[in-house]
Parts: C-alpha cells; sequence; structure tokens
C-alpha cells in the first residue's frame, strides 16, 4: 500500500481535505494510508518546544534540528523518499509526482515560521520541494497539495483508468477545452465536431486546441514540449 507520512505540529489538519472524495473514498478501500506525526510529541522539555530564535538575528523563529531528527528517527527505516516542503525546493511538476505515484510513498516534514534548521536538512538527507513560487505560513496546505496529486494516480483510485493518461501536462500540453450538455448554453454551442462521432476528428481538434493552448498561455510548456520531439 502506498503509505504517506507526515510531520507536522498540526496533525489535526489531516486528513482535511484528503478524506474527502477522491482521496478519501480512495483511503477508505485501504488504496492508500496516511500517518500524521506530531513533533511536538519529540520535544525533550515541558513546553514541548519545536523552534527557537534563528542565529544571527532577525524576526521569527527556527525549526529545531534536534526534535526534527528524533521525529525522523523514530520511523522504522523504510526506502521511502523524505521530502522537506519548501519555496526553496525544486518546483513540483506533474512527471514527478508520476514517479512519486510509482513508488512506496513518502515522507514529508512539514516547516512552520521560519523554516527548519539548515543542519538537520542534510544531516537526515532531505530533499526540499515546493509547490510554487510563492510562501504559505506552514508546509502543511503543501504536503496535502503533494499527496493529493500522487493519490488520485495509484491504480484503482480514479473512474477510468484512462482518465490520467490525457489531462495538462501528462503530455507536455495543457488539456483541450471540455464541455458536456446542453447543446446550446446562453447562445453558446458545443464545437459541432464533438457532436459528429468521428472519432478520429474529435481526437485530431482535440489535440490542436492542447497545442493551441499551451503556445497561447504557457510559452515555457510550449518550447519544453517542442524540444523534447
Ligand atoms: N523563510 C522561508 C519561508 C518559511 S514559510 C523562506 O523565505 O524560504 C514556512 C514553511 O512553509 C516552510 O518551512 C515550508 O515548509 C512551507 N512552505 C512555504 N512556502 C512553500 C512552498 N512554496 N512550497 C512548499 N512549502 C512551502
Amino acid at each position: 500500500m502506498w503509505r504517506a507520512t507526515v510531520l507536522t505540529i498540526f496533525p489535526d489538519m489531516f486528513p482535511g481535505p484528503l478524506g474527502q472524495s477522491l482521496a478519501g473514498k480512495a483511503r477508505d478501500k485501504g488504496l492508500w494510508s496516511l500517518e500524521p506525526v506530531d513533533l511536538r510529541d519529540f520535544a525533550t522539555d515541558r513546553h514541548r518546544t519545536v523552534d527557537d530564535t534563528p542565529a544571527g538575528g532577525g524576526p521569527g523563529m527556527v525549526m529545531k534540528p534536534d526534535v526534527i531528527a528524533s521525529a525522523v528517527d523514530a520511523l522504522a527505516a523504510d526506502p521511502r523518499p523524505r521530502l522537506l516542503m519548501s519555496p526553496r525546493g525544486l518546483p513540483l511538476t506533474q512527471q514527478r509526482v508520476a514517479a512519486l505515484a510509482l513508488g512506496p510513498g513518502l515522507v514529508l516534514l512539514c516547516g512552520r515560521f521560519e523554516g527548519v534548521d539548515e543542519r538537520v536538512i542534510g544531516g537526515r538527507n532531505l530533499e526540499e520541494v515546493s509547490i510554487g513560487d510563492y510562501v504559505l505560513s506552514g508546509g502543511e496546505l503543501g504536503a496535502m497539495v503533494l499527496i493529493d496529486a500522487c493519490v488520485r494516480l495509484l491504480p484503482g483510485v480514479m473512474g477510468k483508468e484512462a482518465s490520467g493518461a490525457e489531462e495538462s501536462f501528462a503530455d507536455g500540453l495543457l488539456e483541450y477545452p471540455q464541455y458536456t450538455k446542453p447543446p446550446l448554453w446562453e447562445g453558446r454551442p458545443i464545437p459541432e465536431v464533438l457532436l459528429s462521432g468521428d472519432h478520429g476528428k474529435v481526437a485530431a481538434w482535440r489535440r490542436e486546441q492542447a497545442e493551441k493552448l499551451t503556445q497561447e498561455r504557457r510559452p515555457d510548456l510550449w518550447a519544453a514540449h517542442n524540444a523534447k520531439k
């Protein structure tokens, strides 16, 4: 079973959104498991302190390396990647998500305050992963994003096995536009080709639209897509 362990000072945030809908149902079915671990359980003082003032001065607090190391060391040795949610990490991509979904699961460390002491990142071999170029107040939402993206790719989770293969990024392109009934809505028709029943023409139209959208909206993806060819 694919297993996610989340080290956090806010274990009650979990499962949160991961307990609902696709991910929640999949968890109920035993297709994956979630284990939040309270970092405060590894503090050594009676106030359960997990942070301290930054060396060199400055605002905010920094998470203590000894507490984090104890929490990591308490996990049974296993081959799961250990990731630190961090705006300094490589930004997450669908390709990375797909690779992580194929593995045994994840151990995710959620930072808070100004982040974590640099020494424990090296000392426990934590790989920093970002969910985008903006700053969150903590790693928990990032961990949920990463877990959600992985879980929906696990076998048996999505209704139709095929639905992962065609969506945005799968092929380095954004997805084509989608429509459903009614055929005419507020004067806007569904493109005729989609009602033609001609599967070849539908596929060609979708391809064309995906390429056009990617070119217009994401020149970066478009360039990468063409470089691969
Ligand atoms: N001072 C840090 C930001 C700390 S934000 C800096 O400037 O880099 C507090 C925590 O939120 C981080 O330790 C990290 O775990 C999480 N976080 C913030 N932004 C994130 C992002 N874009 N991706 C993943 N985690 C993020």
